[in-house]
């Protein structure tokens, strides 16, 4: 593996060399709670392969992923955690990313939670 995947907090999240708080897995995703959430339950989902932006995920991958984040979604909405949602995607640092391995937040909303903007 190249030094940058080895130095990819992700992708050490992904072969389990760092603790991490998994919600869910599927076969190329799995989803942790961040560490910083924005509101409670607020989870990332995360490629186990190291892909940069949403450009580097293969278009193949897209139904799996779009079935993943309703699963998500909707397992917070049945826990009761949310009355609602936002996604959200950072990509590249001019647009908010932080941790260069691509991710989608799933943050759940509440009535009146007074959460402003999302980036
Ligand atoms: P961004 O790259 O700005 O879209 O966001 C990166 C997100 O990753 C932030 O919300 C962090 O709180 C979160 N984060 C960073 N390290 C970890 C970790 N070890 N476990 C869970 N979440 C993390
Ligand atoms: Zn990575």
């Amino acid at each position: 593996m190249s030094k940058r995947e080895d130095d990819c907090i992700f992708c050490r999240i992904a072969k389990g060399e760092i603790k991490s708080e998994k919600v869910l897995e599927s076969n190329n995703f799995f989803a942790v709670l961040d560490i910083h959430p924005k509101s409670e339950g607020h989870t990332l989902i995360i490629p186990k392969k190291h892909f940069v932006t949403l450009l580097d995920i293969p278009n193949n991958l897209g139904q799996e992923l779009l079935e993943f984040i309703k699963k998500v979604a909707s397992n917070l909405m049945d826990q009761k955690r949310a009355d609602g949602f936002n996604i959200v995607m950072n990509n590249l640092e001019c647009a908010g990313q932080i941790v260069r391995h691509a991710h989608i937040h799933v943050i759940p909303r509440n009535e009146g939670d007074g959460i402003i903007g999302m980036v």
